[in-house]
C-alpha cells in the first residue's frame, strides 16, 4: 500500500504537498508516531544505486530519501530528485548496494571488545594469528605475568588445539611453568574449553583430582589420577566468574565492540551477555549517551553458569517485568539459559556419539524436565523465552519443552528462541515451524570449523545450520556471530551463508543448507527485527522504517559468488546518522 500511494503521490502536481499529508496518515494508521516533518526536501538521498529493500517482494529501487531518522522516499532516481534541494546531502552510489542494516541477533559486545594481541589484554588473544604454537601461549603468559602482581588474572582466548604446531591443548604443567604465581585461564577458541593452571583451580578450591568430585562430572577432565588443567562448561564458567575484569576495561571494550560493529554495518545486536550484571548497567548507560551506536536488544543472561542466570531470570520474572522495555536503543529481551556445550570443543549434546570420539560425552547443564518446567515459567510470565541449545539433542529438550508449555498455554506470539539451534533434523525443524519458534543460528563458524565439524557430527552435516530447510520450512530464523566464538564480519558470515565453505583451508563442507545471497541478507536483516519484535521499525528498506542502513564497496548482487567475501562495507548509517564511513 505504502509502495502505491507514494507512486500515486508522484503522477500528481501536487506530488510534494499531497505525499506528506499521505504519509502523516500512513504514519496513523500503522501505529507509528505521526511524522512532523516537512517533506519539502530529504536531509540525505541515496541516488544511483541498487537497492536492496528485503520488501515483501525483494524489490531492487534506485533511490532512497532520509528525512531525520526515517526512510521516507524508496523509489527512483528521479522520484527521489523531485524532493531533494540545496540542504540535501545526496550520496551517490555508483551502482553499490544499499541494504538495511545488519541485524547480529547472538553477540558478546564486551566479551569480543576484551581481546587484544599483546599481554596487556583483557583477554589476551591465542588465535592462529598470534600463537602459532604452545611455546608462543607460555611466552604471552611470561610477559603478562611480568606486567601484573603476583595473584592477579591473565585471561586467554582463541587457541585451537588442531592449529596448534603441538596439535594438542596445553596443559596446567606448562601453564604453571610460564606463571606459577598466577592465576591463569587459557580459553579454546569456543569459549567452552579452557585450560586452568593451579593458582587459578585453587580459587575454586580445586588442588588435585579427588578435589573434582565436588564438581558437575566430566567437567573436570582428570587423567591417570592427575589434574590435567582442562575444565569444560558450567565449571569453566564458574571459574571464569572469579577473574576480575574492572569497569573501566569493561567499558573499554564495549567501545572497542562499537568500531567493530560499525566497520561491519551491524546496526543492531542481540547482547548475550558476558560479565554478569554491571553489563547490563554499562551496556544501558552507552547505549542512552549515544556513545555504543548499534541498537541493544538485551538478552538476560549471565555467562557464568546456571545458578548466575538462574539468579538474573527469576529475579526478572518475579518483578512481573515483560520482554520488551526499553527504547529503540536498549530494551530488555528474551530470558536465556544453557543446557549443553559447543560445537567445536566438540562439547555439545547430541542424541548419537560423536563420530571421531564415540566415548567423549557431551555436556548437559539441564535435564529435560529441568527445561521443560523453566519454559513453562517463562512463557506463563509472557516473556520470550531462549536457551543456548547447539546439539540435536539439547534442541529436542527446547522443543519438546515449547510442546509442553503451549498445551497450556499457547503463546507463539511470543516468538521464542533457541541460540545456535546447529544439529536439527526435519523433525525438529518441522516442530519449530509450528509453534512459531526463531532460531539463531551462527553459519559463521563453518568459516572457522567446517572441516572439523565434518569430523565430529559426519552425515549429521546435512542439517547443520539448516538454514535451507528452515527457511523451505517457514521458520524465521535468523543469523548471529556469537563473536568472539565465531567471526563478526559481516561478509564472512554471508559467505558462509551461501558458500558453506572452510575458511582456513577453502574446503566446502556439506552444501545442503546453502540458500541464495538474498535469502542470507533477509536472514541477517529482516528476520533479526523480526526475532526482537521489531520488524515494523526496521530491518527493511520501507517507508517509515528507521534510517538504519548498509552501502557495500560493489553491487553485492552481481559479484560471483566465491568473491562475495572480498565485498567491503562502505558506510554504516544508524538513525539517519553515519557512523561509519571506510577511508
Ligand atoms: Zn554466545
Amino acid at each position: 500500500m505504502l509502495q502505491q500511494l507514494r507512486a500515486m503521490c508522484y503522477d500528481s502536481i501536487l506530488a510534494k504537498k499531497l505525499w506528506t499529508t499521505q504519509i502523516s496518515i500512513l504514519g496513523k494508521s500503522e501505529g507509528e508516531k505521526v511524522m512532523n516533518c516537512d517533506f519539502g526536501y530529504v536531509d540525505i538521498a541515496f541516488k544511483n544505486g541498487s537497492v536492496v529493500t528485503i520488501d515483501s517482494a525483494n524489490t531492487i529501487s534506485e533511490a532512497v530519501g532520509i528525512k531525520g531518522n526515517k526512510i521516507v522516499v524508496v523509489g527512483s532516481n528521479a522520484e527521489v530528485e523531485t524532493i531533494i534541494n540545496d540542504k540535501t546531502t545526496v550520496i551517490d552510489l555508483q551502482g553499490r548496494s544499499l541494504l538495511p542494516g545488519f541485524i547480529d541477533t547472538h553477540y558478546h559486545p564486551i566479551l569480543n571488545g576484551f581481546f587484544g594481541k599483546d599481554e596487556d589484554a583483557a583477554i589476551i588473544a591465542t588465535g592462529y594469528d598470534n600463537c602459532q604454537s604452545i611455546k608462543d601461549i607460555q611466552n604471552l603468559i611470561k610477559k603478562a605475568a611480568a606486567k601484573r602482581k603476583p595473584g592477579a588474572w591473565i585471561s586467554m582466548m582463541g587457541y585451537d588445539q588442531n592449529r596448534l604446531a603441538e596439535k594438542r591443548h596445553p596443559t596446567l604443567e606448562e601453564l604453571d611453568e610460564a606463571a606459577p604465581n598466577n592465576p591463569v585461564q587459557c580459553m579454546r577458541t569456543c569459549g567452552h574449553v579452557c585450560i586452568y593452571n593451579s593458582k587459578a583451580l585453587e580459587t575454586v578450591g580445586i588442588r588435585n583430582a579427588a578435589d573434582a568430585a565436588n564438581f558437575p562430572c566430566n567437567e573436570i577432565v582428570v587423567e591417570n589420577g592427575s589434574l590435567t588443567g582442562m575444565v569444560l562448561d558450567h565449571t569453566h564458567f564458574h571459574i571464569w566468574s572469579k577473574v576480575d575484569y574492572t569497569e573501566e576495561q569493561q567499558f573499554k571494550a564495549a567501545m572497542y565492540s562499537n568500531k567493530l560493529l560499525l566497520e561491519s554495518g551491524i546496526t543492531s545486536i542481540h547482547d548475550l551477555g558476558e560479565c554478569d550484571k554491571p553489563s547490563y548497567h554499562i551496556m544501558q548507560k552507552l547505549c542512552r549517551e549515544r556513545k555504543f551506536k548499534p541498537r541493544n536488544y538485551m538478552v538476560l543472561h549471565s555467562i557464568y553458569g546456571k545458578p548466575a542466570s538462574l539468579e538474573d531470570v527469576d529475579h526478572f520474572l518475579a518483578l512481573g517485568l515483560m520482554t520488551g522495555i526499553g527504547d529503540d536503543y536498549f530494551r530488555i529481551g528474551s530470558c536465556k539459559f544453557m543446557i549443553d556445550g559447543g560445537t567445536s570443543g566438540p562439547s555439545c549434546a547430541t542424541r548419537k556419539p560423536y563420530c571421531h570420539a564415540p566415548n567423549v560425552p557431551g555436556i548437559l547443564g539441564w535435564e529435560r524436565k529441568e527445561v521443560a518446567e523453566y519454559i513453562k515459567k517463562i512463557n506463563d510470565a509472557e516473556c520470550q523465552c531462549t536457551s543456548h541449545a547447539v546439539g540435536d539433542l539439547a534442541i529436542e529438550f527446547m522443543v519438546e519443552g515449547y510442546e509442553k508449555a503451549f498445551a497450556t498455554n499457547p503463546r507463539p506470539d511470543l516468538r521464542h528462541r533457541i541460540e545456535h539451534c546447529a544439529i536439527t533434523d526435519q523433525d525438529l525443524i518441522d516442530r519449530m515451524a509450528k509453534l512459531g519458534v526463531c532460531p539463531s543460528c551462527n553459519p559463521g563458524f563453518l568459516a572457522w570449523n567446517g572441516t572439523n565439524y565434518t569430523k565430529y557430527y559426519g552425515d549429521r552435516m546435512r542439517y547443520f545450520f539448516a538454514l535451507r530447510s528452515m527457511i523451505d520450512a517457514g521458520v524465521m530464523v535468523s543469523i548471529g556471530s556469537d563473536a568472539p566464538s565465531g567471526p563478526l564480519n559481516s561478509m564472512s558470515i554471508l559467505d558462509a551463508c551461501v558458500n558453506r565453505t572452510d575458511r582456513t583451508n577453502d574446503k566446502p563442507v556439506d552444501q545442503t543448507q546453502a540458500i541464495t545471497l538474498m535469502e542470507a541478507i533477509r536472514l541477517y536483516t529482516y528476520n533479526g527485527a523480526y526475532a526482537s519484535f521489531e520488524e515494523k521499525k526496521k530491518g527493511s528498506i520501507e517507508i517509515g522504517k528507521l534510517a538504519d542502513l548498509v552501502v557495500l564497496s560493489d553491487n553485492i548482487l552481481s559479484v560471483s559468488k566465491d568473491k562475495i567475501r572480498d565485498v567491503k562495507v562502505d558506510l554504516t548509517m544508524i538513525d539517519g546518522i553515519v557512523e561509519y564511513e571506510r577511508q
